[in-house]
């Protein structure tokens, strides 16, 4: 029997979102694999919490005491359960966290790792990941020689399903190894940037990869204050991922959905799982030094040219026309 462990992330009394989609598509593909679907939690979590997950599909929780929010002490109690048997997969919602416990479970287990996977499907009683390469313009499809596979997905991959029920909560003794406690939270917080409301801006001056460096956000963050008002800061996923912006601040299919009056894409190619969050923006307008960026296809109005000289230049004509 192969049933799927998914890892499931605590913050404030609540369970990351994220993980919750984890558990519903573990719940999904353990139903095609014929097994079950099981969430760990780690730390001090409430009977009434870690039992919520079974409305997402978890048919066990598995709670193992001990410090949460670090990767090493999640590694251990993960194997620990894994050790014990039946298990043939670690699944994990994505995220700095995921990724990191994942691929120290792997290493710890010997086991084969997918990571940055997009879908994950069941075949012959088996699961097969999908991972997209080159930039995203192929799908590779990886499956498992090792006894445990472990998926680690894109972050907001998987979607919650709801439906209903409570799952048995069962305390999980690990012993933890001396090198993994030797770490510990000091303090947790949100992650800079959750606090700028990007849904309700009237105006988003968003930024991409062609800014060039985090520092390229300073041109807009520029231009959005000299607008004011509501106007706001936003980004695509390729600068999330590079670290150059908060993942609070992406727009699209992994990120949010917004519908602002106004949506200036400075550096953006227009990948459409960028389009998806802001195509219904009510006027688009596009900075591309590229004049066959497709962006400039679903854009009312297109800028050729280079962000660095236009961008300064809006922000003083803006002002200018504030001013007067
Ligand atoms: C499952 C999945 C989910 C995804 N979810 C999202 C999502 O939620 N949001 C998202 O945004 N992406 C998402 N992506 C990624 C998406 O496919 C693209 O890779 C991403 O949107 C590209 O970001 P970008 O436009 O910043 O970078 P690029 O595609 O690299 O584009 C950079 C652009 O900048 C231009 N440029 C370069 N220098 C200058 C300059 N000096 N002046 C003017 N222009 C310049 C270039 O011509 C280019 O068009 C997802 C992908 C997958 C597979």
């Amino acid at each position: 029997m192969a049933n799927i462990l998914v890892y499931a992330l605590h913050y404030d009394g609540a369970i990351n979102k994220n993980s919750i989609g984890a558990v519903s598509e573990a719940a999904r593909l353990a139903a095609e694999i014929g097994g079950e679907a099981h969430a760990i939690v780690v730390g001090d979590v409430p009977d009434d919490l870690a039992a919520s997950l079974g409305a997402y599909g978890a048919a066990k929780v598995l709670r193992a005491a001990g410090p949460e929010g670090l990767a090493q002490p999640v590694v251990d109690a993960m194997a620990t359960a894994i050790d014990a048997g039946g298990y043939g997969y670690a699944l994990f919602g994505g995220g700095l966290l995921g990724f990191e416990v994942g691929a120290g479970l792997a290493a710890r287990l010997g086991a084969g790792v997918a990571m940055e996977v997009t879908a994950v499907r069941a075949e012959g009683g088996k699961l097969v990941a999908e991972r997209p390469i080159l930039g995203d313009s192929a799908i590779s499809e990886i499956s498992f020689r090792s006894p445990v596979g472990i998926v680690i997905a894109r972050l907001n991959a998987f979607e919650i399903k709801e439906t209903g029920g409570s799952a048995p909560v069962e305390d999980l003794v690990v012993q933890y190894s001396d090198f993994s406690t030797k770490a510990s939270m000091v303090q947790r917080g949100e992650q800079r940037g959750a606090d700028v409301d990007i849904e309700g801006a009237d105006i988003l001056v968003a930024g991409g990869r062609g800014l060039g460096a985090a520092e390229g956000f300073e041109l807009c963050n520029n231009l959005a204050s000299a607008f004011g008002g509501t106007a706001a800061v936003a980004a695509t996923r390729a600068v999330v991922d590079a670290g150059w912006f908060p993942y609070a601040g992406q727009i699209g299919q992994t990120g949010k959905t917004v519908a602002p009056k106004l949506y200036l894409a400075a550096g953006i190619s227009g990948a459409i799982q960028h389009k998806v969050g802001m195509q219904n923006a009510e006027n688009i307008v596009a900075i591309n030094k590229d004049a066959n960026a497709p962006i400039f296809e679903f854009s009312d109005l297109g800028i050729v040219g280079d962000l660095n000289k236009i961008l300064p230049k809006l922000t003083e004509a803006v002002k200018a026309k504030k001013g007067g």
